[in-house]
């Protein structure tokens, strides 16, 4: 069997940094406590929980007084910031690059809306850490969109600035902007704004992983379970190799699978570290698979 791992797989570099930053205060023996999961990677996380970092929710915040908390890549509202300033909570803000700015246009947006009577859009999954920030950053007056039925949330006689998670599907983005402008039109009304926010080191994988799936007998996918980017890559890999497999770890791994298959493709969610799918490829390699 020839196990091939996608050269293009493990993290982005958003997550990486947060990685490095808990990595270095941890290393320096301090206590370090993260709002949410800091990856959604379950491997990932009993890594960092065994050099001490702790999770914890925006419920524990009153209770943390005078310690460090980290923010993850997601980000976090405003309000988030606030609270732990008036708790003297020092924050250590891995909020990725990419979201920052982000953040920074919806909230341009949203107060410019104060003058415009802009609608601010996002389409994202409800609930999401992400999503929550970008929405704080909107004055929680957002309408998050998840899909075209929820399109009638929005009023079309309006301005509408269009925004996406950044870990949502390039190509179900561009049909939601595309409904909204149709929408729009109908009303007569032109004033819309669409922001190209999917990120490309989660969109820029798609033509790629769609060749290195095809390229292979099988594909295992390697992400975590609340991994929106990874649901997206592996519906990539599904599309175009049906013989593709989500696991989150190698207990997963049903050794059937490999019955007769000469070529396996492995490749993972840009949570995923990298160890984790060398060992997914090694753990493979060693499997003994009988008819
Ligand atoms: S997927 Fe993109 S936006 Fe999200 S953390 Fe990674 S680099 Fe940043």
């Amino acid at each position: 069997m020839k196990i091939t791992i996608d050269p293009d797989c493990g993290f982005c570099f958003g997550v990486n940094h947060a990685i490095q930053l808990a990595d270095k205060e941890l290393s320096d023996g301090k206590n370090l406590f993260c709002l949410g999961e800091m990856v959604h990677n379950q491997a990932q996380m009993d890594l960092l929980k065994s050099k001490g970092l702790k999770v914890v929710s925006h419920s524990d915040l009153n209770a943390l007084s005078g310690s460090t908390v980290m923010v993850r890549a997601h980000g976090e509202p405003p309000s988030t910031f606030s609270m732990a300033k008036e708790l003297e909570i020092e924050i250590i803000d891995a909020t990725c690059p990419i979201v920052t700015k982000l953040q920074k246009r919806i909230n341009e947006s949203y107060l410019a809306g104060e003058v415009s009577n802009a609608q601010i859009v996002i389409f994202g999954k409800p609930g999401h850490a992400e999503v929550a920030g970008l929405n704080g950053n909107a004055g929680n007056a957002a309408i998050i969109v998840h899909n075209e039925s929820e399109l009638s949330k929005i009023d079309f006689t309006k301005p509408v600035r269009l925004f996406s998670q950044t870990t949502m599907d390039a190509e179900q983005y561009k049909a939601i902007a595309a409904q909204v402008e149709s929408k729009m039109n109908e009303y007569g009304n032109p004033d819309l704004i669409i922001t190209k926010s999917v990120c490309k080191q989660v969109s820029g994988r798609t033509a790629g992983l769609k060749i290195f799936a095809s390229e292979h007998e099988i594909i295992i996918f390697v992400g975590g379970n609340n991994s929106a980017n990874g649901a997206y890559l592996f519906s990539v890999c599904k599309q175009s190799n049906p013989n593709s497999h989500y696991i989150c770890n190698i207990d997963d791994i049903e050794p059937h699978w490999f019955l007769n298959v000469k070529t396996v493709g492995i490749s993972g969610a840009t949570s995923t570290p990298g160890w984790l799918i060398e060992q997914v490829a090694d753990y493979i390699q060693t499997l003994k698979i009988n008819p």
